[in-house]
């Protein structure tokens, strides 16, 4: 089976540099967890479901058909044969992902596409997200739960989705986070074995050369 490195964490905490950073040194497939569940969410945006109406996401989740690219250096997103990879980043999919991915059964319908995609890497894989070691992947060899204070987080993320306006930035991302982290479904934990990595005073090369060092070991 291929190498799996999971990293876990809250938004914005630097998980995507970091995943692909390491991917690309270590020469690795990469895969953003998060962005199946904004794309997921995407879908159902554009066939009018309401994204809290847990039944409805269930009901149409199973027709939405996913491919997720997995190289660091381009990683690419399709549903239904469209690039999503710039939509998915917006306000209305950010807003409405939290309550998407609480869905048990699109839980399911993707962890079991992570999994295929997993299985598929060649040496290995470097993959991002919430669940990644408690769930997608627990016999990962290589675990990193990734965290960073709030306010620099925010400061981070609002700077990548180029808004001038990280107070907003925080509060949508603590909203998230909360719902994220209290969910009954996966909800964001610090897998068992998974190695705590605070970035907020370090450079990203610096974060992506402990991940390295770890998989060295
Ligand atoms: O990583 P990103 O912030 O793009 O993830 C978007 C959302 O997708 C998260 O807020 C979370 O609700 C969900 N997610 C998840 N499980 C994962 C990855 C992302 O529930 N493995």
């Amino acid at each position: 089976a291929p190498l799996v490195v999971a990293v876990d964490g809250p938004s914005g905490s630097g998980k995507s540099s970091t995943a692909r950073g390491v991917a690309r040194a270590l020469s690795l497939a990469y895969l953003d967890t998060g962005a199946m569940y904004r794309a997921m969410t995407w879908a159902l945006l554009q066939r009018g479901v309401d994204p809290t109406d847990a039944e409805a996401v269930a009901q149409v989740a199973e027709q939405v058909r996913l491919v997720s690219g997995t190289d660091p250096d381009a990683p690419t997103i399709e549903a239904d044969g469209v690039d999503v990879s710039v939509p998915i980043r917006g306000p209305q999919v950010t807003a409405a992902v939290s309550p998407v991915s609480a869905v048990p059964y699109v839980r399911r319908l993707l962890v079991q596409q992570q999994r295929a995609v997993i299985e598929a890497a060649g040496d290995g894989i470097v993959v991002e997200g919430r669940d990644i070691g408690s769930v997608v992947a627990p016999d990962a060899p290589v675990k990193v739960f990734l965290v960073a204070d709030p306010v620099a987080r925010a400061a981070r993320r609002a700077a990548e989705d180029g808004s001038d306006d990280a107070a907003a930035t925080l509060a949508s991302l603590e909203r998230r986070d909360a719902i994220d982290s209290t969910r009954a479904a996966s909800p964001l934990v610090r897998a068992d074995g998974a190695v705590e990595i605070d970035g907020t005073h370090l450079s990203l090369e610096e974060v992506v050369d402990r991940v390295v060092a770890l998989v060295r070991e």
